[in-house]
């Protein structure tokens, strides 16, 4: 057995648990940008803990909330522009993985002299203090070590990777996602479960990232009743109406969320993400909902070619953290589910389906796989998922 485990973020999770430490921020700088998307931490109580927080530390901080979702380059050159501008000396990223993101690239932009342009290429060496704090479970972006940013042309979602970029603090609370709309919860809840699942399909993957992986999956196996169940809220996706779930299952989602994080930080992603950011970039859907899309007929694929192998498999281990009590849950079983809470799929053009397999091919993450892939199998992917 051989891994090399790195994950320098120290991770608190409690209710209030902002304002209960608010000492370790005390420590950071005097000043801090507080970075958050246009109005979930204002109405979820996130942004009023951080600001309550800081204020009893006799710290000041300015807010930029202006990320969208997948955050830009310029969103993040504009954040870091404003770390600069106002003298802060430490950021706190607060919301969902979007503005997650942009708070890492800006701690790292801030104190790098990089060209718009060259944000993707360059290579980073320091970033200022960062705390991250999720207001949605699924990305578990609070533990890694990576930004992902849609480029300036629109037309490349990629992450830029440096263990600078790991927060110095992650808070996770899980009232801030009370009353998070059914399709946010679903969507996130599917990109954890992406995270584990790739995780282990991955080279990378390592008995110290399955095990994270495993019971992670088996968390969420376990909520799979109440996702499918969940209500809808009347605006669709707002979180208008009362949460439908317990306290006790937000606590679970992220929880599995950022043990999903953790996995990623060690092994990356894999083919299934690669794919997912060409529906995002053209159709701007949901990043979980383009993972959920297309992990069915990618585990599909991966049993095939393990048994085609005779190589040691993989994918009975993950049917296995599926399954509920002792039972494996069979891959046209975890295919049907995932039809359950992604409804109808959405349907891709040949065009589109040719384009965007030449585009993920060219990924590292389709390079750089534990199974092999050549550009017909991810068209045949595409095809089976969306066509
Ligand atoms: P998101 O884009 O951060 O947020 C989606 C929506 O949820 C926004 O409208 C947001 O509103 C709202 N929202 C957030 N928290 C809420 C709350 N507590 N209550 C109600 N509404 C809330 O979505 P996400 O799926 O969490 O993040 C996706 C991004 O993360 C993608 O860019 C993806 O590539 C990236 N990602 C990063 C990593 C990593 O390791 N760094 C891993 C996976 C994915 P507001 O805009 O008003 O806040
Ligand atoms: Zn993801």
């Amino acid at each position: 057995m051989e891994f090399n485990y790195f994950m320098p973020t120290r991770v608190i999770m409690g209710g209030d648990c902002v304002v209960k430490n608010r000492a370790l921020l005390g420590e950071l700088g005097k000043k801090a940008l507080v970075v958050s998307g246009k109005n979930s931490a204002r109405i979820n109580g996130s942004y009023d803990d951080v600001a309550k927080a800081l204020a009893a530390n006799g710290q000041t901080h300015v807010l930029f909330d202006r990320v969208m979702s997948n955050p830009t380059v310029d969103c993040a050159c504009d954040a870091a522009e404003l770390i600069r501008r106002e003298g802060c000396d430490f950021v706190i990223g607060i919301g969902g993985g979007s503005p997650m993101d942009a708070a890492k690239a800006a701690a790292a932009l801030a104190l790098a002299a990089v060209d718009r342009a060259a944000v993707h290429g360059a290579s980073y060496t320091r970033a200022l203090p960062l705390v991250e704090i999720p207001t949605t479970a699924g990305t578990g972006s609070e533990v890694t070590q990576y930004a992902i940013l849609t480029s300036q042309s629109g037309d490349l979602k990629k992450s830029i990777g440096s263990p600078v970029l790991f927060p110095r603090y992650a808070f996770l609370d899980p009232r801030y996602m009370r009353r998070l709309g059914r399709e946010t919860t679903v969507n996130t809840a599917i990109d954890a479960l992406s995270h584990s699942i790739e995780g282990m399909l991955t080279p990378r993957s390592s008995e110290m990232s399955n095990a994270l992986a495993r019971e992670s999956i088996a968390i969420i196996a376990g909520l799979f009743d109440e996702l499918v169940h969940m209500k809808k809220d009347d605006a669709g996706r707002a979180a208008a109406s009362a949460a439908a779930l317990s306290p006790e299952v937000r606590e679970k989602l992220l929880l599995a969320s950022t043990l999903a994080g953790m996995v990623i930080a060690q092994t990356g992603t894999a083919l299934v993400h690669a794919m997912g950011y060409e529906l995002t970039l053209e159709w701007a859907t949901d990043h979980g909902r383009a993972n959920g899309l297309l992990l069915g007929a990618f585990l599909k694929f991966v049993d095939e070619r393990e048994r085609a192998a005779g190589i040691p498999p993989r994918i009975p281990a993950i049917c296995a953290a599926l399954g509920a009590a002792g039972n494996s849950m069979t891959l046209d079983e975890f295919s049907r589910l995932l039809d359950k809470l992604l409804g109808v799929r959405e349907k891709a053009s040949c065009e589109q389906i040719e384009a965007w397999a030449q585009k993920s091919a060219a990924t590292k993450n389709a390079k750089d796989a534990y199974i092999s892939v050549q550009k017909s199998d991810i068209i045949r992917l595409f095809e089976q998922s969306l066509g």
